[in-house]
């Protein structure tokens, strides 16, 4: 497969793993022993190693400016071959309930409007509105995160299954949304629901990651754990989610993906 052959292609080249927030890359940061933090456009990057394969951590902070200069700074400074984008999302799809998963196969911008100049959502000058995941790396990480959701106990722990009510987390595999407005309100999930009916979730990061991988033409992944419905109850239900098990979630599905890789050629 083409996009395979991509990531694999230089193995010595670190893949980026790439999350808004601490606490949903916090816990996978204590995996990377051998770890050193630098600092760059006041951000951290832990550039180390996971199952013997070069990594770079980093945190993007929220928004989709903010996670498209982490893109460019990844691809530019740290060489990456491919990012990964982990962290949560609010649910939009009928039947994506906090606590499933989504692994994106494409991303776009809800909030981007050059219309009538340009047909509505579509990103000026490159013709397209949506943006593809590589569909290797994409597999890779839904088939990971189909064995960790067969036993949410195993991966929660049974307090957490209980409190949030994550019996039989599912994975959903579509169209995740990006704009820079945290979905807190009935109203708005339903007028996104209205205005792109196939999201199956909405966040702040990732079409600009996946519009930055496009233009270097690198392989780009992005799995979002659901942590509110993109309601009236999200901003409670965020919180909760992102304190208690959005850190488990990110470092069972990346730790879980890296396993799987083909070792690193020495
Ligand atoms: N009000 C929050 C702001 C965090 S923004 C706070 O108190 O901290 C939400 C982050 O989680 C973003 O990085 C975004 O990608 C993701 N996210 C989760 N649920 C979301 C939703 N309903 N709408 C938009 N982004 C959401």
């Amino acid at each position: 497969m083409e996009a395979d052959k991509t990531l694999h292609n230089k193995p010595l080249q670190p893949i980026a793993i790439v999350a808004a927030m601490q606490e949903e890359l916090g816990a996978l940061l204590a995996l990377m022993p051998d770890e050193h933090r630098t600092r760059v456009a006041g951000r951290d990057f832990w550039v180390g190693h996971l199952h013997g394969h070069p990594v770079v951590a980093a945190l993007s902070r929220i928004g989709k400016v903010a996670a498209a200069t982490t893109a460019t700074v990844l691809l530019e400074r740290f060489g990456v071959r491919a990012i990964v984008f982990t962290g949560v999302a609010g649910g939009l799809g009928e039947g994506v309930e906090v606590g499933d998963v989504v692994v994106a196969t494409r991303l776009m911008q809800h909030d981007l409007d050059a219309s009538p100049i340009f047909p509505r959502f579509e990103v000026p000058l490159t013709g397209h509105a949506r943006f593809a995941t590589d569909t290797a790396m994409s597999d890779g990480l839904a088939e990971v995160v189909n064995g960790l959701l067969s036993n949410p106990v195993l991966l929660l722990g049974q307090p957490a299954v209980q409190a949030f009510g994550l019996q039989a987390p599912k994975l959903h595999r579509g169209l995740i949304a990006s704009g820079d407005r945290f979905v807190s309100t009935m109203a708005e999930s339903a007028a996104l629901r209205r205005d792109v009916p196939d999201a199956l979730a909405v966040e702040m990061e990732g079409a600009a990651v996946a519009q930055v991988c496009h233009d270097y033409k690198i392989p780009f992944a992005a799995v979002r754990t659901i942590s509110d419905r993109a309601d009236d109850k999200a901003h409670a239900d965020f919180k909760e989610f992102v304190a208690a098990v959005a850190s488990r979630y990110s470092l069972a599905i990346v730790d879980g993906w890296f396993a799987s890789l083909p070792a690193a050629a020495e």
